[in-house]
């Protein structure tokens, strides 16, 4: 967690606030104290990599570091219970001695466990689901202090539209993940012309356990990303310390990327040159990995984002709409346009929930305004029955939400009967699911 001077702020410095209070509790007991005699708000946040102000309060911020390793596996089962604060960088060194991994991640290993189930965060993969869809149980906190485990057996209700709740429904402090035997991949870059990939697109998506592509938008071509499991060899497996490290710091080409995108709003004839330049420059050497290793990269350029899952079948054509727009209106952006594909769940607030999606995520350097790029495109978003990402910019009302999410109503009856008074909740949240 990022606390200066007693203010608390998210990855990309876009959201801050100051709380009255920072508790961090050691265990279950200690964290039902501080939640019962809590004044005011409660939030618990992961590390702060959302984009949402899904942890800004002025009341209680709770720090769950404490809750931190693996507390159980069933390898009958595939089953393995980790302490919900846990960060994604440390979970592979945790799962790989005992023989499994994760089934999918995402582009970083920043987060923690609890983060990234809080918002339905996904990798890419057609005929795989989001992290809240990987949950087999979790054990939860409530407003009342009381904590509960849920799964599909016992309070199933709340198994259902607690693994994607951004923290509404209480504080999870351990969550059994479906895993599965630990596994080595190969990644390829490859570009391809825009037009050359959107006639093989169904086609690479199909063949590729994981298939991605980046396109920044003043370019005519595409950077390709594919994950094959490989039994070639592998380097020596990373500590978890070099995990953690690896994240942080930044490279040579990621300072001139930055210098770059400080200068770009200045120099708009240099947005088709400088694209072309990105584009050709991102593609890196084949390489064999462990999944955990492999999946993740740094990113340490700062930069705010919006996300929206779409209708799979949707996908090119409200991609196309999108860089056409950017085109046509010279909207200034040094990030490439990032494409993914994540399978149908029935988690209820998930932005999958019964619906095969393609993801298309815009982003922008966190020191350029966002308003133009964001707006323009949530307005195609929209017109296409787009889902927002909870940890990504969006400004959907409470209204929208309702009509795209058809779990939503009964969230919001489940979360009054189990927080009556609205103690998980902040303005955000409050001005969308009370
Ligand atoms: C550089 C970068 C790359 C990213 N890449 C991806 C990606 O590839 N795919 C993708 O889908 N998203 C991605 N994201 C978004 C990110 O994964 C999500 O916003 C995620 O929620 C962040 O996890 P966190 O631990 O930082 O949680 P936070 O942002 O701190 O919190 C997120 C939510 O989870 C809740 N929460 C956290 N812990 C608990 C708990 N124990 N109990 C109950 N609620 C809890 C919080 O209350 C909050 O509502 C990326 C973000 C960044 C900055």
């Amino acid at each position: 967690m990022k606390i200066v001077g007693g203010t608390w702020s998210n990855w990309s410095g876009g959201v801050s606030c100051k709380p009255r209070e920072i508790v961090a509790p050691k265990d279950e007991v200690e964290l039902a104290v501080a939640v019962r005699k809590a004044e005011g708000r409660v939030r618990v946040p992961g590390s702060g990599h959302s984009f949402t102000p899904l942890n800004a309060t002025d009341g209680t911020l709770v720090d769950l570091s404490a809750f931190n390793g693996l507390k159980g596996c069933d390898p009958e089962r595939q089953l393995a219970t980790v302490a919900a604060a846990t960060p994604l960088w440390g979970m592979g060194s945790l799962l790989h001695p005992l023989g499994f991994a994760l089934k999918n991640m995402g582009d970083i290993d920043r987060q923690t466990l609890g983060g990234v189930v809080g918002t339905g965060t996904h990798g890419t993969g057609r005929t795989l689901g989001s992290f809240s869809a990987d949950v087999a149980s979790f054990r939860l906190l409530l407003a009342n202090g009381e904590i509960i485990h849920c799964s599909p057996e016992e309070n199933a209700e709340i198994y259902a539209a607690g693994r994607t709740s951004m923290g509404m429904l209480g504080v999870m402090t351990e969550i059994e993940m479906n895993v599965r035997p630990a596994y080595k991949l190969v990644e390829k870059h490859f570009i391809h012309p825009i037009d050359e990939l959107f006639r093989q697109l169904n086609g690479l998506v199909e063949a590729n356990r994981h298939f991605e592509f980046f396109w920044f938008p003043y370019a005519d071509a595409a950077v390709c990303k594919s994950l094959n499991e490989t039994d070639a060899n592998a380097p020596m497996r990373h500590s978890a310390k070099t995990l953690q490290a690896r994240g942080e710091h930044r490279t040579a080409d990621e300072y001139a990327f930055a210098a770059i995108n400080e200068v770009l709003p200045y120099m708009p004839f240099m947005l088709g040159p400088v694209h072309r330049l990105f584009s050709s420059l991102m593609p890196g050497k084949e390489r064999v990995r462990w999944s955990h290793e492999i999946f993740p990269s740094p990113r340490t350029v700062r930069f705010n984002e919006m996300e929206y899952a779409v209708p799979y079948e949707n996908g090119p054509d409200i991609l196309r709409e999108i860089v056409e727009m950017i085109r046509k209106r010279r909207i200034n952006t040094g990030f490439p346009i990032e494409y993914r594909t994540v399978a149908a769940d029935d988690v209820w607030l998930s932005p999958f929930y019964g619906r095969e999606s393609a993801t298309i995520a815009v982003h922008q350097y966190h020191r350029v305004d966002t308003t133009e790029l964001f707006e323009a495109c949530e307005a195609i978003f929209k017109r296409y029955g787009g889902r927002p990402h909870w940890g990504k910019r969006h400004t959907r009302s409470a209204a929208e939400v309702a009509e795209l999410y058809p779990k939503c109503e009964p969230f919001r009856v489940l979360r009054r009967k189990l927080d009556p008074e609205g103690k998980f909740l902040n303005d955000h949240l409050r001005g969308i699911f009370q």
